[in-house]
């Protein structure tokens, strides 16, 4: 018996190992030709670079965001890049009626739906928690709730095409953050909001996978201006972390961590030494 698990656990971890990396491999542009995608946030940062990568693959892209004069310099530069087609809908994620608008308009101008990427993030502070409930509860409308109203619009034409869901969380998402309370709560929201409908969609043999990505520090605007002066690390570029999550989504992985040494791997010890991870993640401000 003893000999067997010491031939039988290497094997295993063998076939793990050329299971997860051929799976990685197998990624080609193609695969996104032709697809009609809703990419929201993506005036600026990840979901901006996540964008031109649709684009140069020539999908069909709707991109979303408040900000109309950046949405359509983006759109413009989708179709210099070649972009099936791409167009924008301006409008703010506080409102659930929005959420549902884009969603329509993916029906009436595309036809249909095969790809959700949810990306957006509302604005909220860096610093200890200061009490501020109704921040909270307006930061889980944007980053939790638009995301739920969304995906629930979307679910009909993503059955039928049996497409994507695409989550963009962070390592705030899975393990404590000091700094973000509020922020990390919406993305622990969406872990457990999309983690299991997934057991769901698996049980009724609804065929439309979820990708939830987590990932770490990346050099967009926004991230830089907050945090790069307190992280010891460096960000990782957004238009590798933008087309890391296009692969993950394509292959339709269950989750996508980006970069994987700063992100898959401490959070290898989160059942086993968690007061150990909890230290590294403190270590990492100065
Ligand atoms: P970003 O550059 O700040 O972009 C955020 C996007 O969301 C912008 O397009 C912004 O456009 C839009 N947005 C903000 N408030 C909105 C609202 N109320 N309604 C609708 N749209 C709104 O952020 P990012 O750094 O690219 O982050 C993208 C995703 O990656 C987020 O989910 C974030 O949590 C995740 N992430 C980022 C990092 C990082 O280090 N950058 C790390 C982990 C996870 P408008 O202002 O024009 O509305």
């Amino acid at each position: 018996m003893g000999r067997l698990q010491k031939i039988l656990i290497p094997l295993l971890g063998l076939v793990l190992a050329f299971w997860f990396y051929s799976a990685r491999d197998a990624f080609k542009p193609e695969m996104l030709r032709g697809k009609r995608v809703i990419v929201t946030g993506a005036s600026t940062g990840i979901g901006e670079q996540i964008a031109y990568h649709l684009a140069r693959m020539g999908s069909h892209i709707l991109i979303t965001a408040r900000t109309e004069a950046r949405l359509q310099k983006v759109v413009r530069r989708c179709l210099e890049l070649g972009a099936a087609s791409a167009q924008f809908v301006s409008g703010t994620m506080e409102d659930m009626a929005f959420a549902q608008h884009v969603v329509r308009e993916a029906q009436t101008s595309l036809g249909g739906l095969d790809m959700l990427i949810l990306n957006h993030v509302g604005a909220s502070y860096f610093g200890f928690f200061d009490g501020d409930v109704e921040h909270v509860r307006k930061l889980l409308e944007i980053n939790f709730l638009s995301y739920v109203a969304m995906t629930t619009s979307a679910l009909p034409m993503l059955k039928e095409s049996e497409g994507s869901i695409v989550v963009v969380s962070s390592m705030a998402g899975k393990v404590g953050f000091p700094f973000t309370v509020p922020y990390s709560a919406t993305k622990f929201a969406l872990d457990g909001f999309f983690s299991s409908l997934r057991q769901e969609f698996s049980i009724q043999n609804i065929n439309v996978s979820i990708t939830l990505c987590i990932l770490g520090f990346i050099d967009t605007e926004r991230a830089v201006r907050a945090a790069a002066e307190v992280l010891r690390e460096r960000p990782a570029p957004r238009d590798e972390c933008a087309l890391e999550i296009l692969k993950g989504a394509a292959l339709r992985r269950r989750e996508l961590y980006y970069r994987y040494s700063s992100t898959r791997l401490p959070l290898l010890l989160r059942d086993c030494a968690a007061e150990l991870l909890d230290y590294l993640v403190r270590s990492r401000y100065r």
